[in-house]
């Protein structure tokens, strides 16, 4: 094969790669806009004080801080939520 034709696939795999990234990110926007129904606490076995350490609720992607001494919430789970909580759903932050 000639270099003309490596390049000429190499083309069309990054377009290729490009749209897919544009799908996912598309599909994620429409997700985030459609408000999904939040879990049951229940459901992901939810605990106001984590028995694992280092998997706390504020050591979690899905958790919001509360303000003004309000409790705190979460992106995937129903009701008030601690930060020292825990749950099957943990996800933790990306580290910087
Ligand atoms: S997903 Fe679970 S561990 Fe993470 S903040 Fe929500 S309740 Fe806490």
């Amino acid at each position: 094969m000639d270099s003309s034709h490596d390049e000429g696939r190499r083309k069309a795999l990054r377009a290729g790669v490009t749209a897919a990234a544009g799908l996912g990110l598309a599909l994620l926007a429409t997700r985030a806009g459609a408000q999904a129904p939040k879990l049951d606490k229940a459901a992901v076995k939810y605990m106001d004080a984590s028995a694992v350490e280092g998997k706390e609720c504020d050591d979690c992607s899905q958790f919001v801080e509360g303000t003004g001494g309000a409790a705190g919430s979460c992106r995937i789970v129903a009701g008030a939520i601690s930060p020292k909580g825990h749950c099957i759903a943990f996800s933790p932050k990306p580290r910087r």
